[in-house]
């Protein structure tokens, strides 16, 4: 298991900061934002982390989607 560097964020979509557990998964916790009810991973990998892994793998219509649903496949292995 890789070690990342995370943060927690708000929802995405409205910004609220109340959400649940929805799944947890190779260490990453998706959650369920208790507002607009989108599924996240919360924390999720910083930032630069996310854009240094899309653009290395060429991932780049993930881009934008990327931060709010990281593709697990681009992440640095
Ligand atoms: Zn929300």
């Amino acid at each position: 298991m890789n070690q990342f560097e995370t943060e927690a964020i708000p929802c995405p979509l409205c910004e609220k900061d109340q959400y649940r557990l929805f799944a947890e998964e190779n260490g990453f916790r998706a959650v369920k934002c208790d507002f607009c009810g989108l599924i996240y991973v919360n924390p999720r990998p910083v930032d630069e982390l996310i854009t240094e892994a899309v653009k290395k793998q060429g991932c780049i219509a993930r881009l934008m989607a990327a931060k709010a649903w990281w593709c697990g496949a681009c992440l640095p292995t």
